[in-house]
């Protein structure tokens, strides 16, 4: 196992050993369109989805048989492209905007001071009542939440600053069977987010609650106009102390945020094309799951990014981002959620 360099100082609790084996249920892909589509190559280009292309999910894996699952909202490589060009223009916008001198359209590297970026945070947590086992985790675990997210997007744990922080402005406690579990892409979460949804680009709104399907979260890439479902939905027992045994550190939340903040998969791409759009992250042809210590399977330079915020481990195995991401996310912030 690599686990983290600081893992003791952040694991506020045991983690047991075993092997999460949840699979993927196949009921999983009768909410998400876009994943009914979907084979086993990653750079499939046969299920574009626009109303798909701007969410993205981290589900619970281990087993051998969720090796070969999807990711159902993974992006193909029409999409991504698709994304990057209006990623390029949205730049290329905010630099005229605001006079800044960017050298190129690149979405990595262009050179960003990384100043302090604060994020206003509101947590919605959705209950079915007012037991544990309804949804109604303690404050304690939010806030041990944001801690992580602090100490991750800060380079704490071993990987790049990136001059993000997060500052939990409220936690909205909300009781509602028909939004319990939340699922993705039904109506319901449309419903949920449409009432709840607070503030503006800038602004993290993070749902919390059981979640449909064996997953562990979603998110919702940025856009140049605020969309209602803008956020990230997080699986409640996922926070620090939490019950998701080996997803139960908080990194599902520095993942799903990860991707609020433009970031696509280490495994974006497989081997071949320009993967995730970050020069600094060796590819890797599939995600990795557990903490397969050493594993390379692409034969470009580097072994795969298993300790990266942006695959598919065991939080005990992830604690990093690459000074590369952290480019990658300053600029998206510029360009989708620095302005109202
Ligand atoms: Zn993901």
């Amino acid at each position: 196992m690599g686990l983290r360099p600081n893992l003791l100082t952040r694991r506020a609790a045991g983690v047991a050993s075993t092997t999460f084996a949840l699979l993927l249920s196949t009921a999983a892909v009768g909410v998400v369109p876009a994943a009914s589509a979907y084979s086993a190559a990653p750079d499939n280009t046969s299920c574009a989805e626009p109303a798909n292309a701007h969410a993205d999910a981290r589900v619970r894996g281990g087993s051998k048989a969720a090796h070969k699952r999807h990711d159902p909202n993974e992006l193909t490589a029409k999409q991504v492209q698709e994304r990057e060009a209006e990623f390029a223009a949205a730049l290329r916008n905010s630099a005229l905007r605001s006079k800044s001198s960017y050298r190129t359209g690149s979405t990595e590297g262009v050179t960003v001071a990384l100043a302090p970026i604060t994020v206003p945070v509101v947590v919605h947590v959705i209950q079915r009542d007012s037991t544990r086992a309804g949804g109604n985790i303690p404050d304690s675990m939010i806030n041990s939440q944001i801690n992580v997210l602090n100490q991750a997007y800060s380079g704490a744990t071993g990987g790049a600053a990136t001059g993000f922080t997060f500052q939990l402005q409220k936690i909205n406690r909300v009781t509602n069977t028909s939004w319990y579990p939340i699922v993705q892409g039904s109506p319901a979460e449309r419903s949920m987010k449409t009432s709840l949804r607070t503030g503006g680009k800038n602004t993290l709104n993070i749902y919390l609650g059981e979640l449909s399907d064996d997953l562990l979260g979603w998110a919702t890439f940025p856009k140049r106009t605020l969309d209602v479902m803008d956020g990230v939905v997080v699986l409640g027992e996922s926070l620090p102390n939490g019950t998701a045994t080996n997803y139960n550190l908080g990194d599902t939340g520095t993942h799903e945020v990860g991707h609020w903040l433009n970031l696509y998969h280490t495994f974006q791409g497989g081997c071949s094309g320009s993967g995730d759009g970050v020069s600094d992250t060796p590819a890797e042809r599939e995600p990795a799951f557990e903490c397969p210590t050493g594993r390379d399977t692409c034969a470009a330079a580097g072994k795969d990014p298993i300790t990266n915020f942006m695959d598919y481990t065991y939080d005990s195995c992830m604690y990093q981002f690459t000074p590369g991401q952290a480019s990658r996310m300053v600029n998206a912030w510029t360009a989708y959620r620095a302005s109202a």
